[in-house]
């Protein structure tokens, strides 16, 4: 072995130490061990199979299943110097053929493969007849059918035990719920290697709920206030909602691009590239969008619906800030999302068990969403994480919520969904507690009920989070057959004799909305903030500089250098090629190929 791991996390990638349990890692695969390795999205997982790579002799094969992901791996590679190449279905047979004979003659540290390319008979004979240094499986849950998706090429990786059996195999994966795991080692054959399990916490992400009235106006409001100018993934449920909500966006001055199944192949390739090419751009998408989208500099993802259980919530928000800056999650629900879900589950093909599954992870998520509680402290519990204290950083540590006894509005509220019959959604039953005057009511006659108008004290928008939050207590069901009308829940009874008291959270109604009326007034509140001009400036330079050089050689910004090596610049501001290599981000090859054109913009300030 020439370098150790530390030199080559210094010289090639520019850090100064590992993070988390990356050192561990690495030692154990230089070793010649197996691993899982289960780590949160921005957690360093590259870098645990990139650097044995670089320390053992010969190639290392990465599995990976999606081309843009492994072609943005490589490019970054290429910058650091390192040798490496991608093997897939987008290259030429003449460049495959290239790159196989590179792989032949010992001349690459990296090839990153399509799972059909690595298991076609012909490359695994090459690769018997190679050095290899590693393998790694990226995104293992592909492996799983519970995972979120699941690819049956992934089942026979299996091989590889079999017919490499001195080389190491690295699984890696942020997916890591207990049926998933299991299924991992088990196909992978990784029994006998070890589990590398790290903390689920995304501490530079916070988050907030607000509820959906206004939405659009609350997002407006959230995207000038936090992110203007910033990447950013809005993701909606429905295709045309995807659509309109794009269109809106645009329509208001943002940069949104749109992204969803139905759409031309083409168009929806040339979106995802210029989302990852581009700064400061909104990508409006259904949940089709993400997967393997390794961009580290998106700064918020903004749900405006409920997403469809708190696993997904959390694998789509960690989208979010991938390099470790300040990012926000931000979610917009309301009622009508739990008709939709409710319907989701009750109407689909799945058996009893099934529903049973998904009614407790739409509860869970209810929970999540109408605590009183540190949101962080509620996520992690979910996945067996405890946090010891609440975080500082959701909406509820942030601006802790207000609780009420709302036992008397509770009992109204089942009241009056008993009495007009256990058939109708929220608007109709708030309009009977408020006394409305509508013709339906006069219809039906409920104007004539002991519920009709005692409900005044309360707005309209109060009794809808009254009724949210009855739903996430269970003591109301959504009712599919009745179109998603409420039906009294299990445990109503104490409620209403008055033997159990239900304690509510005080909504906050006077959520600000709509555009600031100067933008310039300082309350912008980006992720990368400095506190004098000259700074924003210098920033705003750099990042025009290393856009331009992004643009030459038709790589993502990102892959020339990362917003925290920016920041690192303006903060440290180097004077020197010596000061300018200790910055974090910048290993050997970045700083001969870039150190003296941004040292010039450092130095022009002043
Ligand atoms: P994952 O694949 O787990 O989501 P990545 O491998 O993409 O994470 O790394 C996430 C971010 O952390 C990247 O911006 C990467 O450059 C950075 N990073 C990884 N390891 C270190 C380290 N030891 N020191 C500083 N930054 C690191
Ligand atoms: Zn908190």
């Amino acid at each position: 072995m020439t370098k150790t791991p530390h030199e080559i996390l210094k010289n090639v990638f520019g850090f100064d130490s590992f993070k988390g349990r990356q050192a561990e890692i690495i030692d154990h695969a230089i070793a010649g061990g197996d691993a899982l390795v289960l780590m949160p999205t921005g957690g360093g997982k590259s870098l645990c199979y990139q650097i044995p790579a670089l320390c053992r002799e010969g190639v290392g094969v990465v599995v990976s299943p999606l081309i843009a992901l492994m072609r943005d791996q490589v490019s970054a590679l290429k910058q650091l110097g390192v040798r490496a190449k991608v093997l897939n279905s987008s290259l030429t047979q003449s460049e495959a053929i290239e790159v196989e004979q590179q792989i032949r003659k010992g001349l690459l540290d990296l090839v990153y493969v399509s799972p059909e390319k690595l298991l076609s008979e012909s490359f695994l004979n090459l690769l018997e007849q190679c050095q290899l240094s590693l393998f790694a499986i990226d995104e293992a849950h592909c492996v799983s059918q519970w995972g979120h998706d699941f690819r049956p090429e992934y089942l026979q990786l299996t091989t590889l035990n079999a017919r490499f059996k001195n080389v190491p195999r690295l699984a890696l994966t942020a997916t890591a719920d207990g049926p998933t795991r299991k299924d991992i080692t088990e196909r992978l054959d990784l029994g006998s290697g070890r589990l590398f399990v790290s903390g689920f916490d995304r501490p530079n992400i916070k988050y907030t709920i607000v509820s959906k009235e206004k939405a659009k106006q609350k997002l407006l409001a959230f995207i000038e206030e936090n992110h203007s100018g910033e990447s950013g993934i809005v993701y909606c449920l429905s295709r045309s909602r995807v659509e309109s909500t794009a269109k809106w966006l645009t329509a208001e001055g943002f940069k949104a691009l749109h992204y969803h199944a139905g759409m031309d192949k083409f168009q929806r390739q040339s979106n995802q590239d210029t989302f990852i090419k581009e700064e400061g751009i909104i990508m409006v998408a259904t949940i089709a969008f993400g997967m393997g989208i390794d961009k580290p500099d998106v700064r918020f993802v903004a749900h405006m619906d409920l997403p469809k259980s708190l696993e997904s919530y959390y694998q789509e928000t960690g989208r979010a800030g991938r390099d470790g800056l300040k990012s926000n999650a931000w979610l917009a629900y309301g009622l009508e999302d739990l008709a939709k879900i409710s319907n989701f589950i009750e109407s689909s093909n799945a058996g009893p068990e099934q529903k049973r599954i998904e009614r407790q992870k739409l509860n869970a998520l209810l929970g999540y969403c109408e605590t009183t509680r540190c949101r962080r402290q509620v996520l992690l519990e979910y996945f067996n994480e405890t946090l010891e204290n609440p975080c500082g950083n959701c909406d509820t540590c942030l601006e802790p919520v207000k609780s009420f006894d709302g036992t008397v509005a509770a009992q109204k509220a089942l009241s009056c969904v008993y009495r007009t019959g256990e058939r109708f959604g929220a608007s109709y039953v708030i309009d009977v507690l408020l006394g409305n005057d509508t013709d339906r009511i006069t219809q039906l006659d409920h104007h004539k009920l002991s519920t009709y108008g005692i409900g005044k004290e309360y707005s309209q928008n109060q009794w809808r989070s009254i009724f949210r939050q009855l739903v996430a207590k269970r003591l109301l069901q959504v009712d599919i057959e009745g179109h998603g009308g409420y039906r009294l829940g299990d445990n109503t009874k104490a409620v209403l004799r008055g033997e159990e008291t239900v304690l509510l959270r005080e909504e906050n109604l006077s959520v600000k909305t709509g555009r600031l009326k100067n933008k310039k007034s300082g309350k912008q509140k980006n992720s990368v903030v400095f506190d004098n001009v000259q700074d924003e400036s210098l920033f705003d330079n750099l990042r025009a500089h290393r856009r331009e050089l992004a643009s030459e050689q038709k790589v993502p910004p990102f892959v020339i250098f990362h917003d925290t090596t920016l920041v690192a610049m303006v903060e440290e501001k180097p004077k020197t090629i010596k000061e300018f290599a200790q910055l974090s981000g910048v290993g050997k090859a970045k700083l001969e190929r870039y150190g003296n054109s941004f040292l010039e913009i450092i130095n022009e300030i002043e």
